[in-house]
């Protein structure tokens, strides 16, 4: 096991679940105290639990603090607290997101809203705040975007559209950060099978196409597990990926090389 993240500090939001909550898991396998910042307060202590359970040290290897990214205050208490119990950071991993699986007629004004104010809004919060400790560390910072914010989706058309915006925010930071030594990339997964999608694709009238369309979507004939989208997300935010900045990384199976 490699230790790209001994003693770093790293904060991931949405840590409580899915990719969030395994990508916390691997940075803690190698080596990083993760501070774990959801929504969910329940899950974010699950998750710092099991980490310190897992992996013992002088000071916990994990905290959760309750975090709602799309308001400031949350996030500037959020910043304060790793702060004053780490001293520093060195990764930050947005992650937080909501979704609506649902035709432009059916989305309300306030489903809008309030998935722009978590997945774009929240990032911008995240990141005005985080840079200067992450200037000093001369840190890296990793977005989630997704396939659907490059190429379009079906279905999920304001999803679709904070993504395109996350990956316009991405490059453009990583060019006002450059000159401070600070990294910003992206990773770009299509269909990534967690609770979240099975239960999806049990609810759908015929489970059994919508999981075969589903895997048929990806040429590599299956959807990408988290572990696999988490270890490009460690790799983008490792010291391997040094000269790598403003990147929108798609971890898709090829499901974006044509038809
Ligand atoms: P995925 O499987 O794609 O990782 P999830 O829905 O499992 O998707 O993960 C999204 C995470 O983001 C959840 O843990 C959720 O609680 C968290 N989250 C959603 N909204 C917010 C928010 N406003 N602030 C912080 N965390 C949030």
């Amino acid at each position: 096991m490699s230790m790209r993240f001994k003693e770093k500090i790293v904060i991931v939001t949405g840590g409580g679940s899915g990719i969030g909550e395994t990508s916390a898991r691997l940075f803690a396998a190698e080596g990083a105290f993760v501070v774990i910042a959801d929504w969910n307060e329940e899950d974010g202590q699950r998750v710092a639990a099991s980490l310190n359970a897992e992996f013992s040290s002088m000071i916990p290897r994990s905290i959760a603090v309750q975090t709602d990214v799309s308001q400031e205050r949350s996030v500037a208490a959020l910043m304060e607290r790793t702060r004053q119990m780490f001293g520093r950071l060195d990764v930050l991993f947005n992650n937080a997101a909501v979704i609506h699986l649902k035709p432009i007629e059916e989305i309300s004004e306030s489903d809008f809203d309030r998935l722009l104010a978590v997945n774009l809004k929240g990032v911008y919060f995240m990141i005005k705040h985080a840079i200067p400790l992450l200037r000093l560390s001369k840190g890296s910072i990793v977005n989630m975007a997704s396939l659907g914010g490059l190429v379009g989706q079906r279905n999920n058309p304001i999803y679709a559209a904070s993504k395109g915006g996350l990956i316009a925010l991405t490059k453009s930071l990583a060019l006002d950060f450059a000159p401070d030594g600070v990294r910003v990339n992206c990773v770009c997964p299509a269909g990534v099978s967690t609770p979240l999608l099975e239960a999806w694709t049990r609810e759908q009238a015929d489970p059994a196409a919508a999981a075969k369309s589903l895997s048929d979507m990806h040429p590599l004939g299956r959807p990408a597990t988290s572990e696999e989208v988490a270890q490009s997300v460690l790799y983008l935010a490792s010291e391997q990926a040094a000269f790598v900045t403003g990147v929108a990384l798609p971890v898709e199976g090829g499901a974006s090389l044509g038809y």
